[in-house]
């Protein structure tokens, strides 16, 4: 993958359940940080609440990063945001305008790209599994329901980029943000995750967490809740099982 992606220890698989579920196992048995498992062939990809991410062979790239923080530095609740921000950099880099969308989602056109999945190692919570997902062909097979918001790296660019160069412009771009994110925390990525957040300043709606919440989205706290400005001031929604549309 060349020099930028040096710091990493990466196992390529050619087929897995999930390369956060084995990553995990890894890191349980002690694996380092920066140790990446990448596959071409994922049967089992996971969403966040056991929800599914479909992949087709090859087609996509589906791979997990496991970070442990140094001791002192920020414990992972905004992660999943400032691994947003860095695919979004990376894609950008790669020439694909993107967007990210709160609080694990990358989006291109309105429609979804990218996902990332943070698990995190029980009892060790300075541990983190960062999984991600990109599309760059969307498989044949996929549901109309899911390929209807769903779009791929072969609709965007010219010309897709291999999986081993996008690889590697992903991981020196995510060990640069999580470098900035575990010396700053993400009150050093929060302005420009909010440039970047499709629903800055529109109207939207949070489900899924009891009464739903409607207003305008007014931008993210230091420590990645999502600010709605409502009839009855601002609210703070924290990452959890909610969902975020427009309205
Ligand atoms: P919400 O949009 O409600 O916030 P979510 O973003 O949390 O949901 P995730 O768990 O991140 O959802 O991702 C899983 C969902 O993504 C699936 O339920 C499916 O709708 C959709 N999906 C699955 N595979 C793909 C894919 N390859 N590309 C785009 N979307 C996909």
């Amino acid at each position: 993958l060349g020099a930028e992606a040096a710091a990493f220890s990466l196992n390529a698989v050619a087929e897995c359940d999930s390369t956060n579920t084995q990553l995990m196992r890894q890191a349980e048995a002690g694996a380092p940080s920066a140790t990446v498992i990448v596959a071409d062939r994922q049967s089992a990809g996971r969403g966040r609440r056991e929800r599914v991410w479909l992949s087709s062979p090859l087609h996509s790239l589906t791979f997990s990063l496991l970070w442990r923080f140094a001791a002192g530095s920020s414990a992972p609740e905004a992660l999943s945001l400032a691994v947003g921000l860095g695919l979004q950099r990376a894609l950008a880099a790669a020439g694909a305008t993107a967007a990210v969308k709160w609080p694990n989602d990358i989006l291109c056109r309105g429609r979804k790209l990218a996902g990332v999945l943070i698990e995190v190692q029980p009892g060790d919570i300075k541990s983190a599994i960062i999984g991600i997902g990109i599309n760059l062909r969307l498989p044949p097979d996929m549901p109309a329901a899911i390929a209807d918001n769903a779009i791929a790296l072969d609709e965007v660019l010219p010309q897709s980029p291999t999986r081993e160069r996008l690889l590697a412009v992903l991981l020196s771009e995510l060990a640069a943000t999580l470098h900035r994110y575990q010396s700053e925390g993400f009150a050093g990525l929060r302005d420009e995750w909010q440039a970047r957040h499709v629903f800055q300043g529109s109207n939207v709606r949070i489900m899924g967490g009891g009464e739903d919440i409607e207003g305008i989205c007014s931008g993210v706290t230091d420590r990645g809740e999502l600010l709605i400005k409502t009839e009855k001031g601002t609210q703070r929604v924290i990452t959890g099982d909610v969902s975020l549309r427009p309205t």
